[in-house]
């Protein structure tokens, strides 16, 4: 691991943090640059003490269509902290995509695509989407 600010190899151990579950991570200190990060440091989870697999599964049930007051019943959490979730990781998802070429079309290809309406098909009946 690099530090975050000056790219420096030359870290040090400085401590745990513990998340909301209670597990705890690893901080370090930069003997470059003095300053102090853990793993999370310039990631969207930066200084979110909630564990990343409940942001992460939150997101996903979101991206399925879940609602954010369901959203936020089934992970016991509220609601508008779904929703600043969200905010937080739209922000950083537009600055990791590159920006979309201008003159060129962007394809996408499907291998497999699946919907279910009033009950399951199973693929072996979708076979005629092939042809
Ligand atoms: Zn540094």
């Amino acid at each position: 691991m690099n530090c975050p600010y000056c790219q420096s190899a030359n870290i040090t151990r400085n401590g745990l943090a513990r998340l909301q579950n209670g597990i705890s991570h690893q901080r370090y200190r930069c003997l470059e640059c003095s300053r102090r990060f853990n793993e999370r440091t310039g990631t969207p989870m930066a200084r979110l003490r909630t564990p990343t697999a409940t942001v992460s599964m939150a997101m996903n049930v979101r991206t399925e269509g879940m609602g954010a007051r369901a959203t936020a019943r089934t992970l016991d959490s509220s609601h508008s902290t779904i929703l600043r979730w969200e905010q937080r990781l739209a922000q950083k998802c537009a600055d990791w995509s590159p920006p979309a070429p201008s003159d060129k079309d962007i394809t996408e290809d499907v291998d497999e695509l699946y919907t279910r309406v009033h009950g399951n098909f199973s693929p072996s009946r979708l076979r005629w989407l092939d042809d």
